[in-house]
């Protein structure tokens, strides 16, 4: 079976100028392609702290996918 895919929306995330940019995949590549996003287009600090909070916002992506 496949490793399941989490998801992240950027309009979960409290920054001033979030946009609507949704990332799905396994949890390390979302958090590595977050992290990037939040500090190129939202002007973040890269950090743990970061990763740590993006990390908790992850969702587990769930029917959105029925085709297996
Ligand atoms: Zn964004």
């Amino acid at each position: 079976m496949a490793e399941p895919r989490k998801m992240i929306d950027c309009r979960w995330f409290p920054t001033e100028n979030a946009c609507d940019i949704c990332i799905s995949g396994s949890e390390e590549d979302v958090l590595d392609l977050a992290v990037q996003h939040a500090v190129q287009s939202h002007g973040h600090q890269k950090s743990i702290e970061l990763r740590e909070q993006l990390r908790s916002m992850l969702r587990d992506e769930e029917s959105t996918e029925k085709v297996a």
